[in-house]
């Protein structure tokens, strides 16, 4: 027995962790083992939660009890799985004892094969409890895989292990509706050098993963250039989210240029989410898309979008979502609703051309994309900027969204140089310049009956991305742009007699409607298309000159204009300043935007505006209809 004595003659015992199998076992080592069972011909040991044997009653030179420990050697491994051990001699009060790990091979997640025994190591990064097992899911350098374990219907099993923990699971593999899965034997979290090497290779695998792809910018636009690279960052974060299992919760704007943002997005994230999650399901659990029907976070929807996530915290195991605003976020008036969800941990990215108030928001940001950032404009829209991003997250999507960019500009009506390079794109998709009105047309109608909906299924179809039926998608285009046509006109033609038109002093045209008096209410057009509806048929009748309207409501006045430098975010501020008790709030582009005020102090504040509006330096550089956007 000499190999059980080290060599100033102290005998070595080997305790086997908790988690250790047969395979942990060596021939000609001592073993503690505690008596589990005493029958006639032996007692029953164990040496783990895994390894159990008997010691036959002829090798037994004492009698034991339920409970005692003494120490073993393996004899014999019988072809039916029974483990035979004898007794070492060896008093383990005498010995050291020394701590035997379970060695294991792992196995990636991604390498997982049905009816295979497996090993796998990672991050738990999400523990959902359904009404029969526990489901962790378990994220490895290669992928994130859903183990089960069970307790007893709708009890949590392992109930010490907590998402964010490194665990070591063994278990078989098997295939759930098409989908792999591990059903669970065992589940330890890993501590220590083990933990500490299980996470270093996580995160370094994570940080690699997270590396974009090198792509082409669809057109080559030098404004654009500075902002790729922001968009880069972005694309990194976001894969980023998608390996570390967390949820990504999209805001955008509810107009054509925020839909042309989000859905491009959802697509790539949805397919790298796909790429990297054994669990075809996780998509809908960790993807997010609502629209906000103002183009800033409204207290209501950020207090919505906290309750709901920290529902799925406790109801599903889910981490806490990154929150991501799209073709809006960039404005001082976000910041009420950034500082409620800055209580939690919900990083925040901003993607949007609406005039920013850095000062105001990048405090609260965990990266701000913004074309005005780089002393570009309004004109680089959302919707542009997304597909890149969308392109850097998953190039498989560049060939659905040609048209995009175009329907995005169009939308917003931008006058970017790129916006003939992006029309002739959407040519060679098969999208002519009329085509893509009329999706522009067709989505803000959508949007406006959706309301609060994200309507996944129709902006597929009316937008044609990741959508499987070209002819649905033509004939759902012209019926919804001919209805909102036809709206339009309906609108204009019981608005249009009551317009109140003036000429300013700077010479712009001013031209007032009241949305509230003369305008069908709660239909389509709202107030803002009304307006920019009413806008752009006096520009068409006055030609070059400039022109300002304003849509008037009991509370809230909507703006338009063209040819004139206006500055609507500061024209607010003074307002502020100068109307006391008037509740003046707002904001918007420069030159296009909305205001609030109370009800009883209108006139007072439509007269300071008007007034403001009047001494504004007139652009003589734009030419009509070349600066109205949204
Ligand atoms: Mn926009």
């Amino acid at each position: 027995m000499t190999s059980h004595s080290e060599p100033d003659g102290e005998f070595v015992v080997h305790d086997l962790a908790s988690d250790c199998t047969i395979g942990d076992v060596e021939e000609d080592l001592a073993y503690l083992a505690t008596v589990n069972g005493v029958v006639e011909y032996g007692v029953f040991v164990d040496l783990s939660d895994h390894v159990s044997g008997l010691v036959h009653e002829s090798t037994l030179e004492e009698s034991y009890a339920v409970g005692d420990r003494f120490v073993v050697t393996l004899d014999q491994i019988r072809e039916n799985g029974d483990v035979a051990f004898s007794p070492a001699g060896i008093d383990p009060e005498e010995a050291a004892v020394v701590t035997v790990d379970h060695a294991y091979e792992v196995t990636s997640v991604r390498d997982l094969d049905e009816g295979e025994e497996a090993d796998v190591e990672g991050e738990v990064v999400q523990i959902k409890q359904t009404g029969g097992p526990t489901i962790f899911q378990i994220a490895d350098a290669s992928g994130i895989v859903p183990c089960a374990a069970f307790e007893s219907a709708g009890v949590r099993a392992h109930p010490e292990i907590e998402v964010g923990d490194v665990v070591h699971a063994n278990g078989t593999v098997e295939l759930r509706e098409g989908a792999t899965q591990l059903e669970i034997e065992s589940i330890a979290a890993l501590t220590g050098e083990a933990e500490a090497e299980v996470r270093a290779r996580l995160d370094a695998a994570i940080d690699d993963r997270a590396t974009p792809h090198e792509v082409d910018p669809l057109v080559e636009w030098p404004a654009m250039e500075p902002l790729l690279a922001d968009l880069r960052e972005v694309a990194t974060l976001l894969r980023r989210m998608v390996l570390e299992g967390r949820p990504i919760r999209m805001r955008h704007h509810a107009d054509g240029d925020g839909m042309c943002a989000a859905v491009p997005l959802a697509l790539a994230l949805r397919r790298f989410t796909d790429e990297v999650h054994a669990d075809d399901d996780a998509t809908r659990h960790l993807l997010k898309r609502s629209p906000s029907k103002a183009p800033f976070y409204e207290m209501e929807d950020a207090t919505r979008d906290l309750n709901y996530s920290l529902a799925d915290r406790a109801r599903h195991g889910q981490k806490l979502p990154l929150l991501l605003m799209l073709d809006n976020g960039s404005t001082e008036e976000d910041v009420p609703a950034y500082r409620t969800l800055s209580h939690y941990d919900i990083p925040i990215v901003a993607i949007d051309h609406h005039h920013p108030d850095p000062e105001a928001v990048d405090p609260l940001l965990a990266a701000h994309v913004n074309p005005y950032l780089h002393g570009e404009d309004y004109r680089i829209t959302t919707g542009m900027l997304c597909v890149e991003l969308a392109r850097m997250i998953d190039p498989s999507v560049t060939e659905e969204l040609g048209h995009v960019p175009a329907v995005a500009g169009i939308s917003d009506r931008s006058s970017a140089s790129a916006m003939d390079e992006y029309l002739a794109l959407a040519g060679e998709a098969g999208y002519e310049t009329e085509d893509v009105h009329e999706i522009s047309d067709a989505l803000d109608y959508a949007a406006h009956w959706l309301k609060y909906n994200a309507g996944k299924p129709l902006i597929t179809d009316v937008l044609n991305v990741d959508c499987d039926d070209e002819a649905r998608h033509r004939e759902l285009v012209s019926f919804l742009a001919e209805r909102a046509g036809r709206d339009i006109d309906v609108q204009l033609d019981a608005v249009l007699p009551h317009a109140e038109r003036s000429r300013l002093e700077n010479g712009a045209h001013l031209c007032r409607i009241d949305v509230e008096e003369h305008a069908h209410r709660f239909t389509f057009p709202a107030p803002g298309t009304t307006t920019g509806a009413v806008h752009d048929r006096v520009v068409e009748e006055t030609g070059d000159d400039p022109v300002i309207t304003i849509g008037v409501g009991p509370d809230f006045a909507v703006l338009r204009s063209d040819g004139v430098r206006l500055d609507i975010p500061r024209m607010v501020t003074e307002l502020v300043e100068e109307t006391t008790g008037a509740g003046v709030e707002g904001g918007g582009h420069l030159v296009v935007g909305s205001i609030k005020f109370v009800k009883g102090r209108r006139e007072e504040v439509l007269d300071a505006l008007v007034e403001k509006m009047s001494e504004a330096e007139i652009d003589e550089e734009l030419s009509a209809a070349a600066h109205t956007y949204e």
